[in-house]
């Protein structure tokens, strides 16, 4: 059954065995698992089928970062969630990733890897992937004695699957409606979380619709599956019996907020005995399409202390990895920010053996593309590094005193990358090129020697738009707001669903790992409910 909100012309109020509250990837599997449990389902959609502006906009929150994208632009909110407009790439977290780190403070997932696997193989077909490969060492025979080398320089090579992707509202819409014991309702704003008066459980929801109508909904048990800041929103709203908002005791909703920062890290020029056999990769093994990327080894990891990271090689025009035009943009900033620059006489000579391309760039911003340039040439491989960003207390969400146009109190994310985080990118690159030069693998050559006005993570920085950790997992309520079965601690029946749970973020990109703790989730579910 699917209701629009907004079309009824009375709202009444809605009951039910389980309330999901969130139609994105976390909510939508959530509710696909269930009809198999043939007990009541709801779940509430704050957006419609398509996108409107009315809902996008409720996504507007403030930014205290010296650079992060705006909430509105990273996230979509209408059914289906951010799958309308994430990229499809696929892959489970490394098994070290779950574990307590000592050199990684506030590390630790209460469950482990092997624990979720069979929960990603599920989630890889919901997701639409090739199965996934527990022996990747056959897609990467093209590469040789390259591999090897590679693993023998504490590097190894790893693959990542694709998604179509697949857009879980458009997807999975029919299948939910044929479903006779799952109501979809659209247009069904969650306005606040009713908590008991001893706390103990949850009695209620309040909902609205675009109309400003409200309605209460009752259900045995509720799941808030709103993406990895709204979650922590939810809860820091929902104040009216615990301050400070539901499983808010230990002052940990909002906090240790993670995105997967992306840096422009270094420039890698592997042989030509390198190139031939990379480009010998076809992009699919055996009917299954992959990709290719480095990461440092379990071994490195440990040895040098360092989170996660994953080093993508991209081939790329000499437009993009000049010195010249870096040190052109370097000396602009330093001029603006009346900055000293300490490096200005190797800055000049870059700009001196490049100004061709420097002066192709100028033409290009004025529209004058010449049909064959040096800047279209190869110039390297292009690493953009996606770091781990260590679990950080003041990288948080809080609420503002700003309403939103439904009345509530509007967002504010505080994101920053901490100088530790920035030490472990030197420290992995030194590394890399170390480890390269060693293998006679080729050269490297680092983005972060050049960058004498923090341009790496201002104007260079881009972002995953993986947002999690504001509602961490743990067994301990003093370091975690939800417990390993994703349920607030202290309550008996509101659980969390989604990135906002994780503990840490790796480097992989979340939504597999989301489809799968929900897949979890819901087998831990079907046993309370039935
Ligand atoms: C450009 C881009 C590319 C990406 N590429 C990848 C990728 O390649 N691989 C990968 O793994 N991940 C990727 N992601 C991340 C991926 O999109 C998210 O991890 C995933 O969509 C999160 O799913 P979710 O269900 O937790 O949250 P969401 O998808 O955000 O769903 C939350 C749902 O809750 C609804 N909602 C919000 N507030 C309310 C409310 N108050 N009341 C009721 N409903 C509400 C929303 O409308 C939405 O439908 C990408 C993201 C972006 C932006």
């Amino acid at each position: 059954v699917l209701i629009d909100l907004d079309t009824l012309s009375e709202t009444s109020d809605f009951q039910a065995d389980l309330c999901i509250v969130g139609g994105g990837a976390a909510g939508i599997t959530l509710a696909l698992e269930m009809i198999a449990s043939r007990k009541h389902i709801l779940l509430l959609e704050g957006g419609g089928l398509i996108p409107t502006a009315q809902s996008q906009s409720l996504y507007q929150m403030d930014i205290v970062s010296p650079r992060f994208q705006p909430t509105t632009r990273s996230r979509l909110r209408y059914f289906g969630g951010s799958t309308n407009h994430w990229e499809g790439s696929v892959r489970t977290m490394d098994p070290i990733d779950f574990e307590t780190r000592a050199w990684v403070a506030n590390s630790g997932w209460p469950i482990s890897h092997s624990e979720l696997l069979p929960y990603y193989d599920r989630a890889f077909s919901y997701v639409e992937t090739a199965p996934r490969q527990p022996d990747e060492r056959p897609f990467l025979e093209h590469l040789g004695r390259f591999r090897d080398q590679f693993d023998a320089g504490g590097f190894s090579f790893r693959l990542s699957y694709h998604s179509p992707p697949t857009q879980f509202g458009v997807r999975y819409l029919d299948r939910l409606q044929a479903a006779t014991n799952v109501t979809i309702a659209t247009n069904a704003n969650l306005m606040s979380i009713n908590e008991s008066s001893n706390r103990s459980s949850v009695e209620s929801l309040t909902i609205c619709n675009y109309k400003r109508r409200t309605a209460t909904v009752r259900a045995r048990f509720f799941v808030i599956a709103l993406g990895g800041i709204e979650n922590a929103r939810a809860l820091l709203l929902s104040d009216a019996v615990t301050p400070g908002g539901i499983g808010n005791e230990n002052g940990l909703v909002g906090r240790y907020f993670m995105d997967h920062p992306v840096v422009k890290a270094l420039t890698f020029y592997p042989t030509d005995d390198f190139i031939r056999s990379w480009n010998k990769g076809a992009a699919m093994y055996r009917s299954t399409p992959y990709n290719r990327y480095l990461e440092a080894s379990e071994a490195t990891l440990r040895r040098h202390q360092l989170p996660n990271s994953r080093i993508s090689l991209v081939p790329a025009p000499q437009m993009r990895t000049s010195k010249g035009i870096e040190s052109a943009h370097q000396i602009e900033k330093a001029i603006s920010e009346r900055r000293a620059l300490p490096n200005i006489l190797s800055h000049l000579g870059n700009i001196l053996g490049d100004r061709d391309l420097i002066m192709e760039a100028w033409r290009r911003t004025r529209g004058d593309t010449p049909a064959k340039s040096r800047g279209d040439d190869y110039g390297g491989y292009l690493i953009e590094m996606m770091m781990e960003q260590r679990p950080d207390p003041e990288n948080r969400i809080v609420l503002t005193d700003v309403r939103d146009s439904l009345g509530l109190r509007r967002g504010r994310v505080h994101w920053r990358v901490a100088e530790q985080d920035k030490d472990d990118l030197r420290r992995m690159v030194n590394l890399f090129a170390k480890s390269a030069g060693a293998q006679g693998l080729g050269i490297v050559r680092s983005w972060l020697e050049l960058d004498d006005t923090d341009r790496t993570f201002t104007d260079l920085l881009s972002f995953g738009s993986h947002h999690m950790g504001s509602t961490r997992a743990s067994h301990d309520p003093r370091r975690g707001v939800v417990d390993a079965n994703q349920r607030v601690h202290g309550r008996a029946n509101i659980y969390v669903a989604g990135s906002s749970v994780f503990p840490t973020g790796s480097h992989v990109p979340p939504t597999a790992t989301i489809v799968a703790t929900t897949i979890r989730l819901a087998d831990h579910l079907k046993k309370w409910l039935s």
